[in-house]
């Protein structure tokens, strides 16, 4: 069996442990909740990164959501190119600013308003600070397991990295600031609706990923989205759905589209960007219109809403709403997870998978889980043993048990194929990895 040589990303990751805490910029691409290191990346293109030891990965995780086009389209790459003689940051309005928030409107039309930041974790603590602003409310809500960014108040029970490498908060985070953040078993009706009970007419908002992509890939039981509408409406909360992940991932719309339910407030990220450092929130232009400067909830950003940014995202949300088909994405991540399951299946080995558009999920459990608490239940030394099995073949998921993956309209029906094979050809062998 092939597998793959990763000695110069080993040397160059233990340079850059010198340098950079743990040797990256963000904890889970360390690899460190797969007991291996990180492949240090030359350049990506397509379905494809090319690492320094000059092997090819076909690309699950996408930058973590963004590259949803594939990575350096020609067409994103002419629209960036065109942009930067015009300059790159002009921190005055500029005309794409009203064209990226016509397009996201266009996909996702209860963003009646927006505001534009730099990152999914700006977009978040901002829609929270207007929630609390609007209702004059000190509580929010939350659920074990979904990631809202790394803002204090949300560091409690997160999914992502922080369950990964298993913190159950953070040091640093001052007791202050998470005291009004409560926070729930996801899918767990009765707590949502026992927590209103109690404490309804002190809660500013229920923040949620509408389909839990931090804790793997988690669906809302029926019905439970639109019992958390209901209530918000009943008590005067502010309903916020964190499509920074699910937006124009699952569908065009985000979950909010599949769904037809309408949050207050919605927070974007990842997608939006194409790779370049956007966040966004909007929704119901009452709540908006409180936001500085019309309003007098403050939120500020040197970068936001910079020209080349724009342009990639702008020209990525074009692409996807435009030039492909969510039909065909969903039929080929379906086909992805479909023929993993199936392989896992051959070799004796339980296996449950789900996806959505662009973006899916595998557990190494019997029954797709419903909670972070259940996903917690699988067999994570297997995950582990399959991550860098299909590493070595030349596949690169996402290395924790805990997130989401990604298939972007660049994989063809080829590279699913392959990653099928691969996994078909490492999961006999798991106790060898
Ligand atoms: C990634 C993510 C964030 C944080 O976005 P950053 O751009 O990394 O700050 C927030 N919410 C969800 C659901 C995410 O997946």
């Amino acid at each position: 069996m092939q597998t793959l040589s990763f000695a110069r990303s080993q040397k160059l990751f233990e340079e850059a442990c010198r340098l950079l805490p743990g040797g990256v910029n963000s904890p889970v691409r360390a690899f460190k909740s797969v007991d291996t290191h990180p492949l240090f990346i030359e350049r990506a293109e397509g379905a494809y990164m090319w690492d320094v030891d000059g092997n090819r990965m076909i690309d699950y995780i996408g930058s973590w959501g963004p590259a949803i086009v594939g990575h350096s389209h020609p067409e994103v790459i002419a629209a960036v190119t065109a942009a930067l003689p015009r300059g790159f940051s002009y921190g005055a309005p500029c005309e794409l600013e009203i064209k990226i928030a016509e397009a996201v409107q266009k996909l996702m039309p209860s963003m009646e308003m927006l505001r534009l930041v730099s990152s999914g974790t700006e977009a978040c603590m901002a829609a929270l600070r207007l929630a609390r602003g609007f209702t004059g409310r000190e509580k929010i809500v939350k659920f074990t397991g979904c990631y809202h960014g790394h803002a204090d108040m949300l560091l409690v029970k997160a999914g992502s990295g922080m369950a990964t490498l298993g913190i159950p908060g953070s040091p640093g985070v001052p007791q202050g600031s998470t005291k009004d953040t409560l926070t729930l078993v996801y899918n767990d009706s009765e707590a949502l609706a026992a927590t209103f009970a109690q404490h309804g007419s002190e809660i500013a908002a229920v923040i949620v990923e509408p389909f839990v992509g931090n804790a793997n890939f988690i669906r809302p039981k029926d019905a439970y989205l639109e019992q958390m509408r209901e209530l918000c409406t009943k008590h005067g909360a502010v309903l916020i759905f964190d499509e920074v992940m699910t937006g124009f991932r699952v569908g065009p719309g985000g979950v909010q589209g599949l769904k037809g339910i309408k949050p207050d407030l919605t927070t974007l990220g990842k997608v939006i960007g194409g790779g370049m450092p956007i966040g966004a929130y909007g929704g119901r232009a009452d709540i908006m219109r409180h936001v500085a400067p019309s309003g007098t909830v403050y939120q500020a950003g040197t970068l936001s809403g910079n020209p080349i940014a724009v342009t990639c995202g702008l020209k990525t949300l074009e692409l996807l709403s435009q030039k492909y088909s969510f039909t065909d994405l969903s039929n080929r991540t379906r086909h992805l997870v479909q023929g993993l399951k199936s392989a896992a299946q051959k070799h004796g080995i339980a296996l449950s998978v789900d996806s959505e558009g662009g973006m899916f999920g595998f557990m190494f459990s019997a029954t797709l889980p419903q909670s972070y608490e259940e996903a917690a239940q699988a067999n994570i030394d297997q995950f582990k043993r399959f991550f860098r099995g299909m590493l070595h073949q030349g596949v690169y998921l996402a290395p924790s048990a805990f997130e989401a993956g990604f298939v972007s309209f660049a994989h063809s029906d080829a590279d699913i194929e392959k990653t099928i094979a691969a996994a078909d050809a490492v999961f006999p062998h798991l106790s060898r990895y």
